[in-house]
């Protein structure tokens, strides 16, 4: 099975390759020739900030284009949260195809969603790639769409109880203050017509004790989708919810270890690294071997769902970048976050990472309902000194007080 897939991957890239070696001028001088695994592997990584660089010497596009411009249907840019300029990028009818194909065959489908599903959709239809996917994908699917934009959150709420809306897609952050504001409308999401909610943007649906507190505010399951503006739709969650499938059949992926060595995806057994990236669908607008800048574990370990694509261990653990050491312990947001879950009167969360005399120094920020905030914050404190062997202070902020976002929540402050 492994080496079918192996061999598909490798006549789509030696086609793919050629064709962007043609007219691609950012990929054209990088590029040979793909006829083997050794000429892959030695074509060289490509990051984010090249591709910015690109964008920026080449305004508004850049020149990472396979194809003239016109022959372009779609324009979306990243969010932009890690503090960088938003990447624009563009698609041509094709590579839309490709993905919402793969929404529809793969993260719907995993999920269990079908024709006959009312998806709503909680975002504000901006320039971010990933509901307008979703959106196409259910369409593609046959299942009813329905746009959240332009509405308060109550509004959503109401708007998914009377039209018995089936799926939510959201960020798992968002899906946290549905919940908070259903309660304090009164609004019972328990029994409403809500069985599926998929996640994305952030870790919260692979993470255990975000999982848990989604799920049964919603009585609905939850499923992990992990995807990039500039990359595609990488990975889904399945029946088994045990990690993030990588879709093997539209990408190579690979590993990037800490020596900064590349492995490709195990054939049995785990690896640990940066997720490394080359999508066999968007010739137009091609990454080949993209640094992720995400953090993984990845498992061939059998799946329970009985599919062949390895998996993410815990989804996507954090971003490279992302990793803070208190005295000598390395530590992840998404390590906090489930602690933090775990105390279901927390709402917003926020940590504060500084510099003191060369080592890090870390506080984990609650807003908190309820008159015991100040006994929550000591008691996760001691939490967090259990679970992980760090010290780190917590303090209560009055609630409401930290920044909420519908997309992508920055959860990691350095001052
Ligand atoms: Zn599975």
């Amino acid at each position: 099975m492994i080496e079918r897939l192996r061999a598909s991957q490798l006549d789509r890239l030696r086609e793919g390759i050629a064709i962007v070696r043609q007219s691609n001028r950012f990929y054209q001088a990088r590029l040979h020739p793909v006829r083997t695994w050794d000429d892959f592997e030695r074509l060289p990584l490509t990051t984010k900030d090249e591709i910015t660089a690109d964008q920026q010497a080449n305004p508004p596009f850049g020149t990472n284009l396979t194809f003239p411009v016109d022959r372009y249907v779609r324009l979306h840019q990243t969010s932009g949260t890690s503090g960088t300029r938003p990447l624009r990028w563009l698609d041509t009818r094709e590579s839309w195809e490709w993905w919402t194909r793969i929404w529809a065959e793969q993260v719907y489908r995993s999920a269990g969603v079908g024709e006959g599903d009312r998806v709503f959709f909680a975002f504000s239809f901006g320039p971010f790639i990933g509901f307008w996917s979703a959106f196409d994908g259910a369409q593609r699917l046959g299942a009813l769409t329905i746009p959240g934009g332009a509405m308060t959150t109550e509004q959503r709420l109401r708007s998914m109880l009377e039209l018995r809306a089936t799926v939510l897609c959201s960020t798992p952050t968002y899906a946290i203050r549905l919940a908070e504001a259903a309660a304090a409308a009164g609004l019972d999401l328990a029994s409403s017509d809500l069985r599926v909610l998929i996640h994305a943007g952030e870790p919260g649906a692979s993470v255990p004790a975000t999982r848990d507190l989604i799920e049964r505010s919603f009585k609905a399951r939850c499923f992990d989708h992990t995807g990039m503006t500039e990359l595609g739709p990488t990975g889904v969650s399945c029946e088994a919810r045990a990690g993030v499938h990588l879709v093997e059949s539209e990408f190579v992926f690979e590993i990037r270890d800490e020596g900064g060595a590349l492995h490709p995806l195990p054939e049995s057994g785990s690896l640990g690294g940066e997720l490394v990236a080359t999508n066999l669908g968007r010739w137009g607008s091609p990454l080949i071997r993209y640094r992720t800048g995400d953090r993984v574990e990845v498992t061939r370990d059998t799946c329970a769902c009985g599919s062949p694509f390895a998996r993410l261990v815990g989804g996507i653990r954090g971003r490279v970048d992302d990793m803070f050491t208190v005295r000598g312990v390395n530590l992840y947001p998404a390590q906090v976050e489930d602690l933090v879950r775990r105390h279901p009167s927390i709402g917003e969360f926020q940590i504060e990472v500084r510099r003191v005399r060369g080592m890090d120094e870390a506080t984990v920020v609650i807003e908190c309902q309820g008159p015991d905030a100040e006994a929550v914050a000591q008691r996760l404190s001691a939490d967090l000194r259990l679970a992980l062997g760090a010290r780190i202070e917590c303090r209560a902020v009055p609630w409401g007080s930290l920044p909420r976002s519908e997309l992508k929540s920055q959860r990691l402050r350095r001052a």
